[in-house]
């Protein structure tokens, strides 16, 4: 081999080698081009929805609130379908009730489940209550006073709400909107209370849903805050409410996945109690409670 042909062989390997470097790089842009790209199809157009499962409060058995002649339970169900509503006509969301909004009725995926699941949601429910203790022992979680005692629940009623966390854990919901009105013990229940506005509650710091579904309340409460007010109730001012023991929001750490219960406002409000007015409230209640969705799910 002479020195020429030698030098050619270099030549010949160092084009090689530049050849195969640059086809990399191409490839590594064009991945990370393509990656971005996709990314904001997903970001736009997402092809998988993000799954919020409804939970209109309270239900026939229990009702929850009443005011004159309007139950919570049908308060509830008539604002989570004009959340529906929207949420289902932005495309980005699926949406799930627990209660049908006209008949008030579970839907029938939630009465087959609470029935063809019994065992296991109690012993779901059970688990639960003894890991808490366990932790609670060794101080893995350290008690938190409530800050609000609220009512207790009926078995039945603890019952349902741990099989919807749950129905929440194993079809890996992001998010369990629990829908309320609020109301509260005062010497005639047929009179118009003092206290008006919304509030939300969520899962105390130390229960492993609690981060995510604090940033979503965020986002809903900077939104709701547009259209209505915070409570007036002093123990409800600083709007969001972090709990260990509301069940919706993942008592005994029951929820792995992201919860908030919303107070959206106080029953005997004009605005909730009134029909007429409701037409316009509610829908508005709606609109906020989507643009909190969206911005947090679809604006970080
Ligand atoms: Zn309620």
């Amino acid at each position: 081999m002479n020195i020429v042909s030698k030098k050619n062989l270099e030549l010949l390997i160092f084009i090689i080698a530049l050849a195969l470097l640059s086809w990399a790089g191409f490839n590594y842009f064009t991945k990370n081009l393509e990656e971005q790209i996709s990314t904001e199809i997903s970001f736009n157009h997402s092809d998988d929805p993000k799954l919020i499962l409804l939970v209109p409060g309270h239900d026939h058995e229990s009702y929850g609130g009443k005011f004159r002649e309007l139950k919570e339970e049908q308060l509830t169900r008539e604002l989570a379908r004009e959340i529906a509503k929207l949420l289902e006509a932005d495309g980005r969301f699926k949406i799930v009730t627990t209660r049908d909004f006209e008949t008030g009725d579970y839907t029938d995926e939630f009465s087959d489940f609470f029935a063809s699941s019994e065992t296991q949601i109690i012993h779901f429910k059970e688990s639960a209550k003894k890991a808490m203790s366990a932790l609670l022992a060794t101080g893995g979680i350290v008690r938190e006073e409530a800050v609000i005692e609220h009512n207790l629940v009926t078995a039945d009623t603890g019952f349902r709400l741990y099989g919807i966390n749950k129905w929440a854990n194993d079809k890996k919901v992001d998010l369990a909107l629990h829908i309320h009105f609020n109301d509260y013990p005062r010497d005639d229940m047929k009179v118009v209370g003092k206290y008006v506005g919304f509030a939300m509650y969520v899962p105390e710091d130390q229960f492993g849903n609690s981060q995510t579904s604090q940033d979503i309340a965020q986002k809903l409460y900077n939104s709701l805050d547009n259209v209505t007010a915070t409570s007036t109730f002093p123990l409800e001012s600083g709007g969001i409410i972090k709990s260990q023991d509301l069940i919706a929001v993942g008592a005994n750490n029951s929820q792995t996945h992201p919860a908030v219960l919303v107070e959206y406002g106080y029953m005997y409000e004009p605005d909730y109690y009134i029909a007429d007015r409701r037409t316009k409230s509610l829908p508005r209640l709606a609109r906020a409670t989507h643009k909190g969705l969206v911005d947090y799910f679809y604006k970080k």
